[in-house]
């Protein structure tokens, strides 16, 4: 490809609305531009890209037994109806109405499809297992778009759906896209964890998510030291600590003066005592009800730990109004001890034989110390609440545990029979019984690797490509576009690497050096070729990775081994 011919318009400064590196250099570099809220343009580089993606996944999921097919993005609400989610689903799902009033939705996901379209032809188990995947373009209306493709309304996702007649078979195909994704994202160059995840709303019981490590994620993992154990925050399970067997030193608790010290943190400077002394008091609204939930200072609620613990459809902190009612006293000042108008107390295992803790007194500006639970307050039962961090002792082995952020590049999930049983995908076994499909669903963000990989791979002048999913391989600059012998250089070099299979960029614009070279840092393609007069003149030209490496010397003559070496 000639540059001149390339759109692939760069620009000086950063966009506005940019909060992490793979939005900015997108941008920047000419890939992407934006439509509308997490609506984007993709332009060449960016669809080179996206190719070469789709096309190793493509790869491993034929070579793992799955075939593609293409699925409608609109999808009719009645199928929704019936799997239950047209009512479940929020306000992520578009819906719409087509001229003759009947309801539609841009597709999220496409359970309810693959579903509808298994049911009708699969009878027999002698069709099973089948597994079914697609690339396609998913909708959802994501309350706060952000950080350009990671999180956008509008993206590319492969999904596969696998159909089996038992547990036993769909696990099997559970594993075996398991190992699809491994091979995946490393033949996409990503440096990834997967790790054990929380099913939320799509249902089921066994899942793992594939976790690019990058300092931007949305995502917290912790993951082992010493054993292979990953897990998301929100699903890490936390071994029980010893329950705190002191005696307390206080015989009773003590009210002291906290004007406006609202946070743990205030009132943990102002007293001198450290936040792991605290007794955090949440009051929570679970299915309608307030409940206090009691956390160590230092520690975090996992929201969907209490969710699954109590059983709860729908749980949220309780509003200014809730806490007012609930403890007498403005946000910041709750506590366990004494009065409080909640339905229950509940409190992580941390807090189990907690003494001389500090608490808030249920009046404004004003805290107790010295409280002892057990002594002060009842919990009516404790519960693994907290979020995992880091040095929280591992549930498999005796390591600790280490935190990460992670970016969510895939998804594998169980599903067994929840949609098939809902949706009536039933096949006659061997015995002529009537079963319902035992089903996984697997979901890769396509657009999302290309962002994640550039979280991941990049320095302050740009992009720096894994080369498996480069836009180009080769990046030729001829440095004088006036010099006539560094011209022909290069277009010998760019048609000889071209003959040779190479994908090669030929900037041939009439642009001075220093303008190339910044461009070229910032379309990031692996390796970069300067042919300049002096150069030229003495039979070799200057090869630089685009990684970190030094700029070499290398005869005209051997170019294109070099190249077809390094590329292999
Ligand atoms: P998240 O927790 O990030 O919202 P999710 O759990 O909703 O993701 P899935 O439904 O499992 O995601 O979708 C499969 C894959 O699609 C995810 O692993 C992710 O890579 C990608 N994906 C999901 N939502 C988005 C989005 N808004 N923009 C880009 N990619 C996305
Ligand atoms: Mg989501």
């Amino acid at each position: 490809m000639r540059q001149t011919r390339l759109h692939a318009p760069t620009i000086k400064d950063d966009p506005r609305d940019a909060e992490v590196v793979s939005h900015r250099l997108l941008v920047r570099a000419g890939y992407i531009r934006k439509l509308a809220a997490g609506i984007y343009d993709f332009l060449p580089l960016a669809t080179r890209t996206i190719q070469k993606i789709s096309n190793i996944i493509r790869g491993e999921m034929n070579r793992a037994g799955a075939q593609e097919v293409f699925l409608p993005a609109v999808q009719p609400a009645e199928i929704w109806v019936e799997s239950g989610r047209w009512a479940k689903y929020g306000p992520e799902l578009l819906r719409f109405k087509d001229r003759k009033g009947a309801e539609f939705c841009l597709g999220p996901t496409h359970e309810e499809v693959i579903v509808d379209l298994v049911r009708r032809d699969v009878r027999s188990w002698r069709a099973l297992p089948l597994n079914l995947y697609q690339i396609q373009t998913k909708f959802r209306d994501e309350v706060r778009p952000r950080a350009g493709l990671m999180r956008g309304r509008e993206f590319v996702m492969k999904d596969a759906y696998s159909f089996d007649v038992d547990e036993a078979s769909a696990l099997a195909s559970y594993e075996g896209m398991y190992a699809a994704y491994e091979r995946i994202f490393q033949r996409c160059g990503l440096d990834f964890r997967a790790v054990e995840a929380d099913t939320g709303a799509i249902g089921g019981s066994r899942s793992h998510e594939f976790q690019v490590l990058a300092l931007s994620g949305e995502d917290k993992i912790v993951s082992c030291g010493q054993c292979s154990y990953a897990a998301n925050v929100e699903q890490a399970e936390l071994v029980r600590a010893p329950t705190n067997t002191a005696e307390p030193t206080c015989a009773a608790p003590q009210a002291v003066p906290t004007p406006n010290q609202r946070t743990i943190a205030e009132v943990s400077a102002a007293l001198g005592v450290p936040e792991s002394r605290f007794i955090k008091t949440l009051i929570v609204q679970v299915d309608g009800a307030l409940v206090a939930v009691l956390l160590r200072g230092d520690h975090e609620l996992n929201e969907i730990k209490l969710k699954k613990r109590l059983g709860a459809n729908e749980i949220a902190l309780a509003h200014e109004g809730q806490v007012l009612q609930a403890t007498g006293a403005p946000v910041g000042f709750a506590g366990p001890v004494g009065s409080l108008n909640v339905s229950r107390i509940i409190a992580d295992n941390a807090v189990r034989g907690m003494v001389d803790a500090v608490t808030g007194a249920n009046q404004a500006d004003t805290h107790l110390t010295g409280v002892a639970e057990g002594r002060d307050f009842k919990v009516s039962e404790f519960f693994d609440l907290r979020l995992a961090v880091e040095n929280d002792p591992c549930p498999r082995c005796s390591g600790a545990l280490r935190t990460f952020s992670g970016i969510e590049v895939g998804h594998v999930f169980y599903l067994g029979t929840k949609y098939s049983e809902a949706m009536k995908a039933t096949y006659l076994d061997e015995a002529g019984h009537e079963k319902p499909m035992v089903m996984g669903c697997y979901g890769v963000g396509v657009t999302r690797i290309m962002a994640a990989a550039i979280e991941q791979n990049h320095d302050e002048n740009g992009i720096v490509w894994p080369a498996a999913i480069a836009p180009f391989h080769v990046h030729v600059l001829p440095l004088q576009m006036n010099v006539p012998e560094v011209v022909e250089a290069a277009e010998a070099l760019y048609k000889a690497l071209s003959d040779a299979g190479i994908e090669v960029l030929l900037d041939d614009r009439e642009e001075r050096a220093g303008s190339k070279f910044k461009d070229a840092d910032l379309y990031g393609i692996p390796w970069r070729v300067a042919i300049g007069a002096r150069g030229v003149k003495e039979g070799i030209v200057e090869l630089k990775p685009r990684r970190g490496g030094e700029v070499r010397n290398v005869p005209v003559a051997s170019i294109v081994d070099e190249l077809k070496a390094l590329l292999a």
